[in-house]
C-alpha cells in the first residue's frame, strides 16, 4: 500500500513542459520533501495533486483507488488531501480555537469538535494560546496554527508549501520538531522547501526536481553526495 503514487506526470503550459514524466511514490507515514531550484516544477506538482492544474498525461493516485487527476479541487479535498499554502491565511480577528473550528469543516458533528480541536491544539503546541486572536500570534505561531487548521480536517495527505519561509532560526527548528511529531501511519506529508537544513531534519526521503524532471530520489544524505544534484545546486 502506498499513500501517494505519481505516475509519469506531464504538465504543459502552452508549448512549455513544466513537468516531464515525473514519477514518485510516498509511503504511508512518510515525510517527503520535494526540492530543486526555482522553476523546477515543485509548485506545479503540488498544483496537480491538489487539482488546481490538470496534466497532459500521467496520473496521481491517492492510496490504491482514487485517481486525483480525474477529480475537482473540492473532491480532492474531500478525499483527504489538504494543502497549506505559503502565505498565512488565518483569520486574524478569530481566536486560535475559532480558527481550528473552521479547519474542522462543516461536516464534522458538533459533539466531535471539542475532542478534535483539543487533539490538534496538542499537536501544534498552541494549547496555552487557544483563546488568543490569531492576529496577535508571532509569525511562527501563525504558521503552526495554519498547519493545525489543515490537520483539523484529518488529512490522509498533507501538502506544505515552504512552511519555514520567513521564519527565524529558532522558529524553523521548532517547526522541524513539530513536523517530525506529526508522523502517523495514516498520514503522509509532502513538503516543498528551500531550507536544506530543515529538509534534512524532517524528510525521510527527498525528491529532487530539475527542469521538470526527477533528478534524484532517496535520502538527503545521499542527495548531498549525488554528482547531478551537486551540479544543479552549485550551478545556480
Ligand atoms: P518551482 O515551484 O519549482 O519554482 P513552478 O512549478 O512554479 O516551479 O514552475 C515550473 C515552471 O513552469 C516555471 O518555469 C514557471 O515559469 C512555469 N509555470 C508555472 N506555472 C505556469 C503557468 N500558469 N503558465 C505558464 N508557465 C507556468
Amino acid at each position: 500500500m502506498t499513500a501517494l503514487v505519481v505516475e509519469a506526470l506531464t504538465v504543459a503550459f502552452g508549448r512549455f513542459t513544466a513537468l516531464d514524466a515525473v514519477s514518485l511514490a510516498v509511503d504511508p507515514g512518510e515525510v517527503r520533501a520535494v526540492i530543486g531550484p526555482n522553476g523546477a516544477g515543485k509548485t506545479t506538482l503540488l498544483d496537480v495533486i491538489s487539482g488546481i492544474t490538470k496534466p497532459v498525461s500521467g496520473r496521481v493516485m491517492l492510496g490504491d483507488r482514487i485517481d486525483l487527476t480525474k477529480r475537482s479541487e473540492a473532491e480532492i479535498a474531500k478525499a483527504g488531501v489538504r494543502r497549506k499554502f505559503q502565505k498565512p491565511s488565518v483569520f486574524p480577528a478569530l481566536t486560535v480555537r475559532e480558527n481550528l473550528e473552521i479547519g474542522c469543516g462543516p461536516a464534522l458533528p458538533a459533539r466531535e469538535r471539542p475532542a478534535r480541536i483539543a487533539s490538534v491544539l496538542g499537536e501544534i503546541g498552541l494549547g496555552p494560546r487557544a483563546a488568543v486572536p490569531a492576529g496577535r500570534l508571532a509569525h511562527g505561531e501563525k504558521q503552526w496554527l495554519e498547519i493545525g487548521m489543515v490537520l483539523a480536517a484529518e488529512p490522509a495527505l498533507l501538502l506544505l508549501d515552504e512552511p519555514v519561509a520567513g521564519l527565524s532560526d529558532a522558529e524553523t527548528a521548532q517547526t522541524a520538531a513539530l513536523i517530525r511529531s506529526l508522523r502517523r501511519p495514516d498520514r503522509a506529508i509532502l513538503v516543498i522547501e528551500h531550507d536544506m537544513g530543515f529538509v534534512e531534519a524532517i524528510a525521510d526521503r527527498v525528491t529532487v526536481l530539475h527542469e521538470g524532471r526527477t533528478l534524484y530520489e532517496g535520502s538527503m544524505a545521499g542527495a548531498r553526495h549525488d554528482a547531478r544534484v551537486i551540479e544543479v545546486f552549485l550551478g545556480r
